[in-house]
């Protein structure tokens, strides 16, 4: 059993043109194959699995009205909101007073993503670390857990971070892209620091987050997606969903060098820790 941790369901539907309904329903089929698939295709297909839950991660102001209709809708989606660094130039004082009533749904599981992002915003370095300062304390504040973006910001990151006070704090490290050295200093800081990985970790030019997996206790890792985008192989480059998280769970457990049902156990068991679900 396994809960997609970060998922964006709402981008997924638009991105793949299905509905969310519609990959239910081929869940419950099976049908990831077509006539014209071949062997090894349709052995891939085979692992597609559903998760019992899924963390639908609203990151713009612009979807936080559809994440929590979605979240009431179905029973096993819960939901997190935050701010992403993409929309620093955008948000407003308004859109924060939103981000905190939205918060408190019921099904609402976290505070996130929000972080740093120099990988497409290099030019709004200044801003991004004031957004992210202001958002970390807001998040404290929530008391729920926090989700973190940080993409090729690692100093900046590790400034603000250190500055807080985390203590007690869940912090998921979402969508790990870095290296051993960064996932190292993030461990040591005085939080509940979890690591998420997706597909990434699957890909052929992946070796130094491979690298960083390695040294992420078990007992602090979550299993996610980050649908629509970062499929696993063999389905790179398609658009992907939570169906995709046995191959993730795969390779987790190969660079750990336990059974892969230890490895779900365990991240079965750190979802729990860290959104009490
Ligand atoms: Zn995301």
């Amino acid at each position: 059993m396994f809960i997609d941790t970060h998922c964006h369901i709402d981008s997924y539907e638009r991105h793949a043109g299905e509905s969310f309904d519609a990959l239910l329903a081929r869940f419950r089929t099976s049908s990831f194959t077509t006539e014209r698939s071949s062997a090894k295709e349709k052995a891939a297909a085979a692992k597609i699995a559903q998760p019992e839950a899924f963390i639908h991660v609203a990151c713009d102001p612009a979807d936080f009205e559809t994440a929590r209709a979605l979240s009431e809708k179905y029973d096993n989606i819960y939901t997190a909101y935050g701010i992403h660094p993409e929309y620093v130039e955008t948000e407003t004082a308004e859109d924060e007073a939103r981000l905190i009533e939205y918060l408190a749904h019921p099904k609402c599981v976290a505070c996130g993503e929000f972080g740093l992002d120099y990988h497409y915003g290099a030019e709004t370095k200044a801003a991004q670390v004031k957004l992210f300062e202001r958002h970390l304390q807001l998040g404290i504040k929530s008391g729920k857990p926090l989700v973190l973006h940080l993409r090729e910001a690692d100093d900046d990151a590790l400034d603000v971070l250190r500055a807080a006070n985390l203590h007690d704090t869940k912090i998921h490290i979402h969508c790990f892209t870095g290296t051993p050295e960064f996932v190292e200093q993030l461990l040591a800081l005085d939080a509940k620091i979890f690591v998420g990985f997706t597909g990434i970790v699957t890909f052929n030019n992946a070796q130094s987050v491979r690298d960083a997996a390695a040294i992420v206790p078990i007992d602090q890792m979550l299993l996610e997606t980050d649908a629509p985008y970062m499929a696993p192989v063999p389905f790179r480059g398609k658009p992907c969903h939570s169906g995709y998280i046995p191959f993730i769970a795969e390779k987790l457990a190969e660079i750990k060098n336990v059974p892969v049902e230890e490895l779900y156990r365990h991240c079965r068991e750190n979802t729990r820790k860290c959104y009490g679900i």
